[in-house]
């Protein structure tokens, strides 16, 4: 079948069989069918949807593109966790070291920002001389030794997923239930852990928009790891406004950092707490949830979840004195605080313009492969429910250029709301998925 009759199909609304699913994952893999024509169909299933059918077989054809991990050799169940992605979500630098920290191995791999959300690995890479590239006998050996590994996804493991991502990224295909679905589960079930925790966003700053795409996101993420023998659970946790208060790469860090040292944002560390305990209870070390976050909320308080950053860094080769002292982060250039331009509460904000903002700073890519500036970014002083006067701080910037820094303050300020009467403050997660 040619690639061109695949694309008519989709755009017509038709239903890919599992052969022609098959033939344009191994022949775009390959390198045989060109961006744009991948580029069209991806359009064509964001706009016409795909079937359970088709979305399973399109994530084992994924899988099946290139190896997949095997860790039954590692001792004790590996877990891992997995964000649909948001603005300032920065969990994976808390949760990951605190369950490591705790006993149960953590072997992940991440991704880089994606539209307006931001990526694990430009988060760490601003940690000068981190590694990102580990191979698959590294990333057995490090787990083996250490107990975590927080690393990109290696370039045997689902290599569909790594150039179709990359590709979404830049043709406005992000936000499509099949294709989200098929490329996470596919990265989790070619590195072979044996539980996954799932943390679904959505919201503003979500890819999913209303309550019911991310239960079905998540639905359906749950059956398809299932499906594969995984122990699987999934959260739905809010994303309408920034979680904690930091969006961009070193200044999430930093923010990871102090709630590593048992500070950070409230949102930031109960967020973290539920995962990493969600984690510890589905790697069987916790009785339940409530078990694990204690168990969590300890591992933090005793300083041992710092100590096993400490630890991944030195290991992927970066610099340790950046976690012992964040003040080396090297700093923007402009930096200024924008302050309330009325009285009220604060009623709403767009997270994804918050996003965009820090992408436009330079903090993201608005084209594969571009290099990103890891010192820009904007922290938020205020949430939804806040009540706030004239002289009240609304966010910083921090930006390379004086221009950028008034282009990101107008964008950040036209997508907040403020309200004369007060307004309920957002929950962190809606629902579980156990
Ligand atoms: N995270 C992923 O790994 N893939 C997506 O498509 C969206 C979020």
């Amino acid at each position: 079948m040619r690639m061109v009759e695949l694309i008519e199909k989709k755009r017509d609304g038709g239903s890919l069989s599992r052969q022609e699913i098959e033939m344009f994952v191994q022949r775009y893999t390959l390198g045989e069918i060109p961006d744009y024509q991948v580029s069209a169909l991806l359009m064509a299933i964001l706009l016409r949807g795909m079937t359970d059918q088709e979305t399973r077989d399109l994530t084992l054809a994924m899988v099946a593109s290139g190896e997949r991990l095997d860790l039954s050799d590692i001792a004790g169940v590996v877990v891992d966790k997995h964000s649909t992605g948001g603005v300032g979500d920065k969990v994976s630098l808390v949760a990951a070291p605190t369950v490591a920290a705790t006993g149960l191995p953590v072997g992940k791999m991440s991704g880089r920002g994606l539209g307006f959300s931001g990526g694990t690995l430009d988060k760490l890479e601003s940690i000068p001389g981190y590694r990102v590239d580990l191979t698959v006998p590294q990333f057995k050996q490090q787990l083996r030794e250490i107990g975590i590994v927080l690393t990109g996804q290696s370039a045997n493991l689902a290599p569909a997923d790594g150039k179709l991502y990359a590709l979404r990224d830049v043709t406005g295909t992000v936000p499509s239930l099949p294709l989200i679905v098929s490329s996470i589960m596919s990265k989790k079930i070619a590195a072979g852990a044996d539980a996954i925790v799932l943390d679904v966003k959505v919201g503003s700053g979500a890819f999913m928009k209303t309550l019911d795409e991310a239960r079905a996101l998540a639905e359906d993420m749950v059956r398809i790891g299932r499906a594969v023998g995984r122990k699987v659970a999934a959260h739905i946790a809010d994303m309408n406004q920034p979680l904690g208060c930091a969006v961009g790469n070193s200044l999430e860090v930093v923010e990871a950092l102090e709630t590593l040292r048992g500070g950070g944002p409230a949102d930031l560390a109960e967020h973290s707490l539920t995962i990493a305990g969600e984690m510890l209870a589905l790697g069987g070390l916790a009785e339940n949830l409530e078990a694990g976050v204690e168990q969590a909320a300890t591992t933090i308080r005793s300083g041992a979840a710092l100590a096993k950053f400490r630890e991944l860094v030195v290991a992927q080769g970066g610099d340790g004195r950046y976690v012992d002292e964040p003040d080396r982060f090297p700093r923007a250039d402009h930096v200024k605080t924008i302050r309330a331009p009325q009285c009220g509460y604060v009623a709403a904000m767009e997270a994804s313009e918050i996003g965009i903002a820090v992408v436009t700073l330079g903090g993201g890519r608005e084209e594969k492969g571009q290099a990103i500036d890891h010192r820009v970014g904007v922290v938020m002083h205020v949430e939804v429910g806040d009540r706030v006067a004239p002289d009240t701080s609304l966010f910083t910037v921090h930006a390379a250029t004086s221009e950028g820094l008034a282009a990101a303050a107008t964008r950040i300020l036209r997508c907040m709301q403020f309200s004369d009467t007060p307004v309920d403050p957002l929950p962190l997660f809606y629902d579980r998925i156990a």
